[in-house]
């Protein structure tokens, strides 16, 4: 599978529909552009460009559906946190994001080893 901006859009837009992202901006508000990045699956940043926030995914890393909602939805965590001002200085990944990845992970059917 080829992803496209498109793609990752209507990812985002179907992610939406389930808990914790129902009241995350919607997809107009997020720019969705893709890298070819061999370190990093995808990125969330805030600002820059002209959206209020920017989603990125790796067309290296990321071939197929599977992985491309497990990717977004973990980016989409980070986007909450940062809306949600949650983030933990120097921490990447506080308990609150482990602890809502978890509980996606187990509603998902998801291995959250590898989220
Ligand atoms: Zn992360």
């Amino acid at each position: 599978m080829v992803i496209t901006p498109k793609i990752l859009q209507v990812t985002y837009v179907f992610l939406k529909a389930f808990e914790p992202f129902q009241d995350m901006p919607p997809a107009h508000d997020v720019q969705f552009k893709i890298n070819r990045c061999d370190e990093n699956r995808g990125y969330f940043h805030q600002g820059g460009g002209s959206k209020e926030y920017l989603i990125m995914v790796s067309a290296r890393c990321i071939n197929h559906m599977d992985s491309l909602v497990k990717v977004m939805s973990h980016e989409m965590l980070h986007m909450k946190q940062y809306i949600d001002d949650t983030e933990t200085e120097d921490v990447v990944h506080n308990k609150e994001f482990t602890a809502l990845g978890q509980a996606l992970c187990l509603e998902m059917g998801w291995d959250p080893g590898l989220f």
